[in-house]
C-alpha cells in the first residue's frame, strides 16, 4: 500500500521511474509521450544533461543559503538574464518556488506598493472569470474557476471577476474580433468605476489562458486597451505567465506578442523545466523604488526564496532556451502541430475549436458544433479523454467544468520544445483515437 497522498484516492497512478527526451517511463517499462509537459512544465524534455550538470554543480558548490543572510551567484545571474530580456521597465526579480507563490507575492506586493506611496485605500483586486492563478488562498481567490473555488469560498478574499477574452465562446455574430476585445476590456473600466478608482490596486490576467480553458489567447487590441485602462486609473497590471511564459507561446514572455508590458509579471513552470521547483515575480522599477524609498522591506518571504540550486536550474534553462534557438523552433513546431491537429480533428463533429500559440495548443470539445454548446460537465468528457490517451501512451492535460461559466471540456497540449516533426503523428493519432474512444463511453 502506498502512503503517498494521491491526487485521486480511488485510483493508484503508475510509478514514474524514468524520463528520456519527450517520453516518461513507468515501472512496467511503458512509455508515454509527454504531450503536455506535465502541466506545461517540461519544456526541455526529460534527462537534459546540461541542466542536470548545472543542478549537480550548484548542489556541490552551495546547496542553500537563506536570503535573510545572503544572496547567491545563480540567483543574481538568473535575475540579470531575465531582466535583460523582460518587457517594459521590469527590473527586479523576486524568486519563489512555484506559480501560486508567484501570484501570492504579486498580490501582496501590489498592496504594499500602494501603502508605501500613501494610497492605502487601494485594496481591490480585479481578475477574470476564466482564469487560474494558483491553489493557495490568495491565488485561489484571484482565480475565477468555480469548481476549484466552490468548497473554499468562505475562506477566500474578495476579488471582482469580470469577463474573460474568450472569442470562441462569447463573440457575438456580426461583431469583429477587435470590437469584441474592446467590449470585454470595457468591463474592467466599468468595474473600476463601480468599486471607486481610488480603491482598486490591480488587475490580474493570463496573456494566454491555460488551466481553465486550453490555450485561449486574447484577441488583438485587448491587452492594449487593458493597459490603457489600468494607466488611466493608476491600477497595476499583473500578468500571470506561470503557464504560458518562458517560450511556450513562441516568445520568451507571452505578453511580447501583445506588445504590452505589465507592472508585475509572474513566471514558474517552464523556468525550472521540471528540473527544480522555481517561480519568479518580476516588478517594475517604479514599484521597487517605492519599497526602497519607503519601508525598505517587502513584508513577505518563504524559506526557499532564491534557492541556489533552483536558481542554477533556472539559469541553465533560460540559457538553453536562448542559446539553442528554441524559441523560433517553438513557433515553427507550433505551426506544424496546429496544422496536423486541424487536418485530423478540424472536421470532427465534436471538436469546436483548435487554438493557441507556439507549443501551447487547446482543443475544445462541444456537443453541438453549430451552437457551440458544451457537453454536460457531469459526463466528464475531458477526464475520459485524459485516461483514454494515457492508456495509449499519450499524456495530455484535460480541463472541464461548469456549463454556465462556460468552461466546457478541453484538452491542452504543451509538449517539450525539443519535439520533432516526426513525433507529431504519434500525438495527433493517439489524441484522435482517445477522443473517439471517450465519446463512445459517455
Ligand atoms: N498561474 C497559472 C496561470 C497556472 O497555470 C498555475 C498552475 N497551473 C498557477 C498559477 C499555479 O502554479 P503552481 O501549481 O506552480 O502553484
Amino acid at each position: 500500500m502506498s502512503h503517498v497522498f494521491p491526487r485521486h484516492t480511488k485510483s493508484q497512478p503508475p510509478v514514474a521511474v524514468g524520463g528520456e527526451g519527450c517520453y516518461l517511463i513507468d515501472a512496467t517499462g511503458k512509455r508515454y509521450f509527454d504531450g503536455s509537459g506535465g502541466a506545461a512544465v517540461s519544456c526541455l524534455g526529460h534527462g537534459d544533461p546540461e541542466i542536470i550538470a548545472a543542478v549537480r554543480a550548484q548542489a556541490e558548490k552551495l546547496a542553500f543559503a537563506h536570503t535573510g543572510f545572503f544572496t547567491s551567484e545563480p540567483a543574481e545571474a538568473l535575475a540579470d538574464l531575465l531582466i535583460e530580456h523582460a518587457p517594459g521597465d521590469l527590473d527586479r526579480v523576486y524568486f519563489v518556488s512555484g506559480g501560486s507563490e508567484a501570484t501570492e507575492a504579486a498580490i501582496k506586493l501590489a498592496r504594499q506598493y500602494f501603502i508605501e506611496i500613501g494610497q492605502s485605500r487601494r485594496r481591490h483586486l480585479i481578475a477574470r472569470r476564466q482564469s487560474y492563478h494558483g491553489n493557495t488562498l490568495g491565488a485561489l481567490s484571484a482565480g475565477g474557476n468555480e469548481w476549484r473555488r466552490a468548497q473554499f469560498a468562505p475562506l477566500l478574499v474578495e476579488v471582482s471577476h469580470i469577463a474573460p477574452c474568450y472569442e470562441y465562446a462569447h463573440r457575438q455574430e456580426g461583431e469583429s474580433a477587435f470590437d469584441y476585445g474592446q467590449r470585454v476590456a470595457q468591463e474592467l473600466e466599468d468595474e473600476i468605476l463601480r468599486l471607486g478608482p481610488d480603491t482598486v490596486m490591480a488587475f490580474m490576467a493570463e496573456p494566454v489562458v491555460g488551466a481553465t480553458a486550453g490555450a485561449v489567447p486574447a484577441v488583438e487590441g485587448y491587452f492594449h486597451r487593458i493597459r490603457e485602462i489600468c494607466d488611466k486609473y493608476g491600477v497595476l497590471l499583473i500578468l500571470d505567465e506561470v503557464m504560458c511564459g518562458m517560450g511556450r507561446t513562441g516568445h520568451l514572455f507571452a505578453c511580447d506578442h501583445d506588445g504590452v508590458a505589465p507592472d508585475i509579471l509572474c513566471i514558474a513552470k517552464g523556468l525550472g523545466a521540471g528540473y527544480q521547483p522555481i517561480g519568479a515575480m518580476l516588478c517594475s522599477s517604479r514599484i521597487y523604488a517605492a519599497i526602497e524609498e519607503g519601508s525598505g522591506f517587502f513584508q513577505h518571504g518563504h524559506t526557499y526564496v532564491g534557492h541556489p540550486v533552483a536558481a542554477a536550474a533556472g539559469l541553465a534553462v533560460v540559457n538553453a532556451l536562448l542559446n539553442r534557438n528554441l524559441i523560433p523552433r517553438v513557433r515553427e513546431m507550433g505551426e506544424k502541430l496546429d496544422a496536423a491537429l486541424r487536418a485530423r480533428l478540424g472536421q470532427h463533429p465534436n471538436v469546436g475549436d483548435i487554438r493557441g500559440r507556439g507549443l501551447f495548443r487547446g482543443i475544445e470539445l462541444v456537443e453541438d458544433r453549430a451552437t457551440r454548446t458544451p457537453f454536460d460537465p457531469a459526463r466528464r468528457l475531458a477526464a475520459r479523454i485524459k485516461s483514454e490517451a494515457f492508456n495509449r501512451g499519450l499524456i495530455c492535460y484535460p480541463m472541464s467544468g461548469t456549463r454556465d461559466g462556460r468552461i466546457g471540456d478541453h484538452v491542452l497540449l504543451a509538449p517539450p520544445f525539443i519535439m520533432t516533426e516526426d513525433q507529431i503523428p504519434e500525438v495527433t493519432d493517439k489524441l484522435t483515437d482517445a477522443i473517439d474512444a471517450a465519446l463512445r463511453t459517455i
